[in-house]
């Protein structure tokens, strides 16, 4: 008996769906850079319930006949290729003629267009592969594609979208991925009625301040370079504006965006010492290379490139990196057309100077700490056996850790971040950077206490956000303000905060929020589904930091042991990570 059926093209068109459109930002994708590819200068995107009822693309581009209108619907239907040799010379962004085949079979999708030099142009329905309706319309020359209720005939995938921000967000960097590097087009991005973005043909540097916000402008350097495999044009931002994530990096081969961990790499590693520990710069970097040294092949959603000078590209891409900021960072330095302001001479004839003066406290005891004496219970805890014994092989006794109520307050500072006092188990040595996170935390929990102390600014501060950020904010600025924080929208994707709180000291707004919204956004996708619980323990975790820039002194340090242990949970932080170790008196003796 036979078996084996071939599929009918709607249902194979529906499995490569999967591959091409993931998702709506995976249509928005290709839905630019066919429009691209047809050589429009002007490409408007229009979406609505991110993506979910409405992804809309006109261009200006070069439309298609009334035949290729119902083509471009077909599998392996392509203008860009014709033999396998052109694999090798690419210069366009698809050549699959896979995209709008996908992109048909799981929504209802409305192609209008019109080349020039027809006076009409055509218009062509189609919903799950199948053509409902063409006839001639009247339309301005280009194309375009209308893509409605995507995924309306796959229920599973429809049920798998996330939150319309998170969506929005994904397609908001694919617009910046494509629109980056494509700063001769004009582009406009609107959602829910909403322009986003309107970015105006121009240079790389118009385009990265369009995109990101005006203050770029003076936070970069520009890398330019041309060699004989390569031609690099790009900026990279001053190391003070690194950042604490890898969000702004931005690397493109030939107008395409580039996942290429090597050469990151070899960015990164241009800035050697330069950039403060855990944080990274920001970089927007275009690589123009002879097509045929490049293989765009090895991954379908191509971000993933091979090249054939692999170890030539990763040697030129960090010299020239390291010149731009090396030669930009000793300009600024030595401020070359204004004069030095100091200028130190040879000492005076007959002149000695001062001894350096080294003061100390007399009768100063390290180990006298505000009057308490730090004494360990050794003897006392080992003489308690049995249950002091068992109590001291536990990692945790239980219950809580309690200081010893004889010796309450006695403590030691470490290197400003650790505390150790006595426990009836042995020393606990107390991580201070995450003893003030579950504080913070529970402190930030208890509605009663009402949360964070809001202090208002003096001056208010504002901060530049992506679209989507800021439409993320828009939804969690109202819990926010429960925690001290009095933000408002201010004009294009501005915030403006009036308030923060105290905890807060003075961090930077921008950083703040940036962390904020990355860490939610993460969380939101793995451990916490609860936003108040993840929104409070990145705030936690930023209010520790804050805290911890100022020295630590004992009074502070009897204050956080007592606050510690006043948690029901004083023994890990809230994301898990143990705030306490104990050296247990068995430890010490040896
Ligand atoms: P590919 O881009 O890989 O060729 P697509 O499925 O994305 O495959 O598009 C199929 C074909 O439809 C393209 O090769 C092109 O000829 C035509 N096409 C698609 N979008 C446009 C557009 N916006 N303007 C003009 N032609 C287009
Ligand atoms: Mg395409």
């Amino acid at each position: 008996m036979d078996i084996i059926n071939i599929l009918p093209d709607s249902v194979a068109n529906q499995i490569a769906a999967g591959e091409v459109v993931d998702r709506p930002a995976g249509a928005v994708k290709e839905m630019l850079e066919n429009a691209m590819d047809a050589g429009a200068t002007q490409i408007d995107l229009v979406v609505k319930d991110a993506g979910r009822t409405l992804i809309q693309v006109t261009d200006n581009g070069c439309g298609m006949s009334d035949s290729d209108a119902r083509l471009c619907f077909e599998r392996h239907a392509t203008s860009k290729i014709q033999r396998a040799d052109d694999l090798f010379a690419i210069h366009t962004m698809g050549f699959r003629g896979e995209a709008l085949a996908s992109i048909a079979a799981i929504a209802q999708v409305e192609l209008r267009t019109r080349q020039t030099d027809s006076e009409l142009g055509t218009q062509v329905l189609i919903e799950g592969s199948h053509i409902v309706d063409q006839h001639p319309t009247s339309c301005p020359s280009g194309t375009t594609i209308a893509v409605k209720n995507l995924f309306y005939n796959v229920p599973a995938r429809r049920n798998f979208l996330k939150r319309d921000s998170i969506e929005l967000a994904h397609i908001e960097e694919v617009f910046r991925r494509v629109t980056l590097i494509h700063y001769d087009i004009g582009f406009t991005f609107t959602s829910n009625g909403q322009l986003l973005y309107e970015l105006h043909p121009g240079s790389l540097m118009q385009r990265i301040a369009g995109l990101f916000g005006p203050l770029y402008k003076e936070r970069l350097y520009a890398v330019d370079e041309e060699t004989e495999i390569v031609k690099i044009h790009g900026f990279v931002s001053r190391p003070e504006y690194s950042r604490k994530t890898r969000g702004e990096q931005y690397l493109f081969v030939n107008g395409r965006f580039i996942k290429h961990p090597a050469l990151s790499s070899a960015v990164e590693k241009a800035y050697n010492d330069l950039l403060p520990e855990r944080s990274y710069p920001s970089y927007f970097i275009g690589l123009q290379v002879d097509p045929s040294r490049i293989d765009v092949n090895i991954h379908p959603t191509k971000t993933e490139v091979k090249f054939v000078d692999d170890h030539s590209l990763f040697a030129i891409l960090r010299s020239a990196v390291k010149k731009a900021i090396g030669q930009f960072a000793l300009a600024t330095e030595l401020g070359f057309d204004t004069p030095p302001e100091f200028n130190i001479g040879p000492a005076p004839k007959g002149y000695t100077p001062p001894q350096p003066k080294i003061s100390y406290k007399a009768g100063y005891n390290p180990f006298t700490a505000s009057g308490s004496q730090v004494r360990m219970p050794l003897e006392p805890t080992v003489g308690r056996a049995p249950e002091a014994e068992q109590a001291a092989t536990l990692e945790l006794p239980d219950p809580q850790p309690q200081p010893e109520e004889r010796q309450q307050g006695a403590c030691l500072l470490l290197q400003d971040r650790y505390v150790a006092t006595p426990l009836s188990s042995g020393l606990a040595v107390i991580d201070r950077y995450r003893a003030l996170e579950r504080i913070f935390y529970d402190r930030l929990q208890s509605t009663t206490q009402g949360g964070a102390a809001p202090q208002t600014l003096l001056f208010p501060v504002s901060c530049h956000l992506s679209a989507a950020d800021a439409e993320l904010l828009g939804e969690l600025k109202g819990e926010l303000k429960r925690y001290g924080f009095e933000l408002e929208p201010g004009s294009g994707n501005t915030y403006v905060a009036t308030a923060m709180p105290t905890e807060l000291g003075n961090s930077d707004l921008q950083e703040l929020l940036d962390q904020l919204l990355l860490d939610y956004k993460s969380s939101v996708m793995q451990r916490y589904s609860n936003r108040s619980e993840s929104l409070c323990a990145s705030l936690a975790r930023q209010m520790a930091s804050a805290a911890m820039r100022s020295p630590l002194t004992t009074e502070e340090a009897q204050r956080l042991i007592a606050d510690l242990f006043a948690c029901p949970m004083a023994d890990t932080t809230p994301t898990g990570k143990r705030t306490i170790a104990i050296v247990k008196p068995e430890e010490i003796l040896k």
